[in-house]
């Protein structure tokens, strides 16, 4: 069979891969240096495992002073979803996570190894078709023309499920005239490999975070271009690696069972094999107590759209996840504090090879730590951010309070030992609600109420605004002992029946008026932030406070 003919009766006119190869010379790449991609198919929101598997790509490549590529693999039409490359890139984008070599679907593009969507490089997987064709490595297989199966072919295509060899030995075997017949008669072909595989050879190849890996040789003669002209993933994201010069392909760990086909291709087209480095699955432990994957379906934190919508800072997600993948980290980051996370280095060696579990609890502590790290004029700037987008009556508020929101955020926060309550920005009205509306007296017991109106009706009048702390409380003493109340803790330890209570009680009746709770920050300190006329209305009560 004369191979050549074969290959330029199915692509005539075509460039040959040897001039593809020369636009596209290897990388010059100084020791070490890796390039890595991430190649997301646009088909939907992005997973937090999909985010996981872009941010360790682009680790590996930036802790080498390498190379961050984006490749949009767009090859199944039906599957795409409208808007989901925009997501994709918005995304790294909001984490810090920008691509080196990208093209964005609005056309902005970057970097000499493009197009980097796989929809623009049609040509390359039949120019690389093509030469597996000419060396007897591939052949035309017509049989979607056949009558009645075109549609199984046409699904198992698309599936990748092929079965043994016999189905298409026929197309194996054909000559040229058989080709030239059918090409003549309008029919239209894929293209197959032609497998060394017989089901008993047995393959090994090294997986950068599993170690070596032995696995069935292929044995089948898989689609390498579909009958419509389009490569499926299993060839493109070859001559694509290849050509981009990719050293490391970083991808999830479900394609290690396909890697022994893919290591095929890549030997018959006579490429170097790239380092391979598949990483795990991320994994939660289900109701029932049972390891399960994390799935958007069940895990609102799956969706990486949660994080947003919640207002996590991005650092929280981007350490939980080094976490995840190292948990060194922690070590690190507590010896650490200031330093960002971009300064822990990391090899393929260091990412952990148990499966991640995801552990939210876990995830808001650091989140934790991390908020109560930040100034407040930091956190009204975050808080302002999150709130334009997902409550647009606070950032109104926000906006027009600027000085007395920041003052807000700030309580309990410049101080060597900042409370850590707080882990993302749809709690913080909350968490301060009594500082952005009116409280209500919820907390105040049945039997106190008595009290709590004769002491704070004794407190209004008696009320100066005060300068400074010692001022305050002497003024609450000055009013608590008047109504009968102990100011000396000790007397009213040793006799409680003789009081109507201790200074403590008096400030837990301020704290209502001012809080609705029973805890709160330091009160001299709210009344500062509030101002005399917010902190004397909501000790004479009943006036609604607006701002
Ligand atoms: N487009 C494939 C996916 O989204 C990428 C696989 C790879 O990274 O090689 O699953």
């Amino acid at each position: 069979m004369d191979y050549k003919k074969l290959a330029e009766l199915l692509f005539p006119n075509i460039e040959s891969a040897g001039d593809v190869l020369k636009r596209y010379p290897k990388r010059d790449l100084k020791e070490g240096q890796q390039v890595t991609r991430y190649a997301p198919s646009p088909t939907g929101y992005m997973h937090i495992g999909n985010f996981f598997q872009a941010f360790i790509s682009y680790c590996l490549a930036k802790n080498s002073q390498g190379i961050f590529i984006v490749r949009t693999e767009d090859t199944d039409q039906e599957r795409q979803v409208e808007g989901a490359m925009e997501i994709i890139f918005n995304n790294l984008h909001v984490y810090g996570l920008e691509p080196d070599e990208y093209e964005k679907p609005n056309g902005e593009t970057k970097g000499s190894y493009g197009p980097y969507i796989q929809s623009k490089r049609p040509n390359f997987y039949k120019i690389f078709a093509k030469k597996l064709v000419a060396e007897g490595k591939a052949y035309p297989c017509f049989c979607e023309s056949k009558g009645g199966k075109a549609e199984i072919l046409k699904e198992r295509e698309t599936k990748f499920i092929d079965t043994d060899n016999t189905e298409y030995d026929e197309c194996r075997n054909l000559n040229l005239e058989d080709v030239e017949k059918n090409l003549k008669a309008g029919k239209k072909f894929a293209i197959r490999l032609k497998t060394d595989g017989t089901g008993k050879e047995r393959i090994k190849f090294v997986d950068l975070i599993k170690g070596e890996i032995e696995a069935q040789a292929n044995a089948k003669d898989v689609v390498l271009l579909k009958s419509d002209g389009l490569a499926p993933y299993t060839f493109a994201h070859i001559i694509d690696d290849m050509l981009m010069g990719v050293t490391i392909v970083v991808r999830g760990e479900e394609y290690i069972a396909s890697t022994p086909v893919h290591l095929e291709i890549i030997d018959k087209l006579g490429f170097e094999r790239p380092k391979y480095c598949h990483n795990p699955l991320i994994w939660k432990i289900g109701d029932n107590g049972n390891k399960r994957k994390i799935s958007k379906r069940y895990d609102p934190e799956a969706d990486m759209r949660f994080y947003e919508k919640e207002g996590y800072p991005t650092e929280t997600v981007i350490e939980y996840l080094l976490n995840l993948i190292n948990s060194g980290f922690e070590i690190w980051r507590g010896q650490n504090p200031e330093k960002s996370w971009r300064e822990f280095k990391f090899g393929i060696n260091d990412i952990t090879t148990a499966a991640p579990i995801f552990d939210l609890v876990k995830l808001n502590d650091i989140s934790k730590t991390i908020i109560s790290r930040m100034t407040a004029e930091e956190v009204y700037v975050r808080v302002l951010e999150w709130a334009k987008e997902n409550d647009k009556d606070f950032a109104e508020f926000l906006l027009k309070n600027k000085a007395y929101s920041t003052k807000v955020f700030n309580i309990d926060r410049d101080n060597p030992k900042p409370r850590k309550d707080i882990y993302k920005w749809s709690m913080i009205k909350e968490y301060f609600y009594y500082m952005f509306r009116e409280p209500q007296l919820e907390e105040l017991a049945d039997e106190d109420r008595e009290k709590y109106e004769e002491f704070m009706s004794a407190y209004a009048k008696q009320f100066k605004f005060p300068a400074s702390k010692d001022e305050w409380f002497a003024n609450v003493k000055e009013v608590a002992e008047k109504l009968g109340y102990a100011v000396d803790n000790k007397l009213y330890k040793a006799n409680p029946e003789a009081y109507k209570g201790n200074t403590a009680k008096a400030c837990e009746f301020i704290r209502l008026a001012l809080t609705g709770k029973k805890n709160s920050p330091d009160l001299y300190e709210l009344m500062s932030i509030l101002g005399e006329e917010k902190t004397l209305q909501r000790i004479i009560g009943g006036k609604k406070w607006e701002n």
